[in-house]
């Protein structure tokens, strides 16, 4: 039999039937009114889960190059950035600004531990002339989800600094607020949350930022958010755009509104729940803190036992795919996606899949014991996440 592929990883994510129709759509003009409309047609819903009234740009590009257009849109060599590292996307960011030339002061916290909002409140008052803080939502190396809205209110409390945010792989997942958390660059990629394959980036930005745009001379020509600005106001793009992933986009966003964007956060929230209740009861160690647990992604370690070995059954037994860790977790911990198209029943089957992997390794725990936990989590919210 032909295994199939169960993708349980932090992206990219499994893709609803329905989005992949869409994307087989026959090729338009990217000049014919089709492709405005379509343009036209998706920028409330963005709005919405971006929580901005600023217009969102679709740009054809990984996720980086939202990192990366931050970057260069937003400073120039020499000016001053604060990078708060929780993991390897920080790290990212770091590398960026470095590349660009950009003066980085690294606030860097233990792998799994959120940003700590007195830290970055001493490091401002430190450098008073910081340009732009950048923060990671979501950090999908360990799981842990930063406490933006805090954090971009220490920037705004301490200094003039721009709060620029990587939200890939929690964006459509956790609700964003860029308008009233006060932040002022946010960018995502298509193929985490949003339930596309990967090729799109989205970025927001506030008056703030359009401001400093302007004036900054850092060279750029592809990834100048302010071609896509002028372009958004008419429905168009200022290069061919990814015609096909608009179309899955266009459908992405209708299943959204259909759900409600309310029961989509609500339904991460239960999938992290029912995941964090099943690996404890399955002796596992989280390496996330329950206050600061991500709803898209959880890492955990089970004693004894390899990553690997865990991770090379659930393929060969199941086709299930968990995610290793990067960097220096690479083979210590194991982070299970749960974001985008990924429902309760999905986390049920990918624990009771885990268990039996786990019963075959010989880790010490009652069989059933995560199944059991993860249903009871399910029971306990009485039918208000329901597909
Ligand atoms: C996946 C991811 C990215 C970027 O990914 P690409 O591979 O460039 O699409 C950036 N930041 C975070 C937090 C991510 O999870």
């Amino acid at each position: 039999m032909n295994q199939p592929t169960i993708l349980r990883i932090p992206g990219p994510t499994p893709v609803p039937p329905s989005v992949t129709r869409a994307m087989q759509q026959p090729m338009i003009g990217h000049r014919d009114s089709e492709t405005a409309e379509i343009l036209r047609n998706v920028q409330p819903m963005l709005q919405r889960v971006f929580g901005t009234t600023q217009q969102v740009q679709t740009i054809a590009g990984s996720g980086t190059s939202g990192l990366e257009a931050a970057v260069v849109n937003c400073l120039e060599p020499g000016e001053k950035a604060i990078v708060c590292v929780t993991g390897a996307f920080g790290e990212r960011f770091v590398s960026i600004c470095k590349a660009y030339a950009i003066d980085v002061i690294v606030l860097e916290e233990r792998w799994g531990d959120p940003v700590n909002a007195e830290r970055l409140r001493e490091t401002l008052r430190e450098h008073p002339t910081t340009a732009a803080v950048f923060l990671t939502y979501c950090e999908t190396s360990t799981s842990v989800l930063n406490p933006i809205a805090e954090l971009s209110e220490v920037v705004h409390d301490e200094s003039d600094a721009l709060v620029i945010v990587d939200g890939v792989s929690c964006i459509g997942a956790v609700p964003t607020e860029m308008d009233t958390r006060g932040l002022d660059v946010v960018v995502t990629g298509s193929q985490k949350a949003l339930m596309l394959p990967g090729g799109l980036m989205f970025a927001a930005f506030s008056e703030r930022a359009r401001t400093k745009m302007k004036q900054t001379k850092t060279p750029r020509f592809y990834l100048d958010l302010q071609k896509y600005d002028l372009a958004t106001n008419e429905f168009s793009t200022p290069f061919t755009p990814a015609t096909s992933l608009l179309f899955g986009l266009q459908e992405v966003l209708h299943l959204f509104d259909e759900e409600t964007l309310d029961h989509v956060y609500a339904r991460h929230e239960l999938m992290k729940q029912m995941t964090r209740a099943a690996l404890r009861a399955m002796n596992a160690e989280l390496l996330a803190a329950d206050d600061f647990a991500s709803p898209t992604v959880t890492a955990f370690s089970i004693s004894g036992t390899p990553a690997k070995d865990i991770r090379k059954k659930l393929k060969n037994n199941f086709g299930v795919r968990f995610a290793g860790g990067q960097g220096h977790q690479k083979d210590t911990i194991i982070r299970i996606g749960h974001m985008g198209y990924c429902t309760p029943v999905d986390m049920l089957q990918a624990i009771s899949a885990l268990e039996t992997v786990l019963l075959e390794l010989n880790h010490s725990f009652t069989p059933g014991a995560g199944t059991v936990a993860a249903q009871q989590i399910f029971l306990n919210q009485g039918g208000a996440i329901h597909v």
